[in-house]
């Protein structure tokens, strides 16, 4: 962890950069071999899904449109709502496309399963998602989470793009939060 963040000694780290990097990589590699000889285009989630969008796009050794959407369904708390409201929709008319959601983590899958829903229903060839991280709680999802970096336990976690009240997103690294700090 670097000096920048002055909490650190707060955080527990659980995967280095360098763990990131490489199981980033690894997912790569499936999704250039599923999507072969076919267009793609990859949507992020803001802001959570800034730094692995990031370095997924780059990892990828193939050409791939990126577009991004916002969406709300946790406040400033730790818990899903299950409300979920778009405050930024995609540029891109997805009609016919392969679509590919990148996510940094899933929870309950509340927001994942909704966000499927309302982009099938706008006639694309298919739609899947990708994540860095699940939660247990994810297996009670409808829809199927094509690729997954890792499952982890039921803990809070902050660094590569997950914030606890917006501050943690700029660690390069991810790591559980004491729950004091949250709790
Ligand atoms: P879900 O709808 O799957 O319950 O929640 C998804 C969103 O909740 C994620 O995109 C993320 O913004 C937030 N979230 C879920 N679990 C965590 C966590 O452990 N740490 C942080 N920082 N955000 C989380
Ligand atoms: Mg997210
Ligand atoms: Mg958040």
């Amino acid at each position: 962890m670097d000096s920048a963040h002055v909490e650190s000694d707060l955080v527990n780290i659980l995967f280095t950069e360098e763990q990131i990097q490489a199981k980033i990589a690894e997912m790569a590699r499936k999704i250039e071999a599923d999507y072969d000889g076919e267009e793609l285009l990859v949507v992020g989630v803001l802001k959570g899904a800034v730094m692995v969008m990031a370095d997924m796009a780059r990892a990828l050794n193939r050409h791939v449109e990126m577009d991004w959407m916002a969406v709300s369904s946790y406040g400033s708390g730790t818990k899903s709502s299950g409300v979920v409201r778009i405050l930024k929709d995609l540029d891109t008319d997805i009609q016919g496309r392969h679509v590919l959601i990148v996510d940094e983590i899933i929870d309950t899958g509340l927001t994942l399963s909704w966000l499927v829903s309302n982009l099938a229903s706008r006639g694309p060839k298919s739609v899947a998602i990708a994540t860095l991280l699940r939660k247990p709680d994810a297996v009670a999802m409808p829809v199927d989470v094509k690729y997954v970096g890792w499952d982890i336990p039921n803990e809070f976690v902050v660094g590569y793009g997950l914030d606890h009240n917006e501050k943690y997103r700029n660690m390069r690294d991810i790591g559980t939060l004491a729950p004091h700090v949250y709790s």
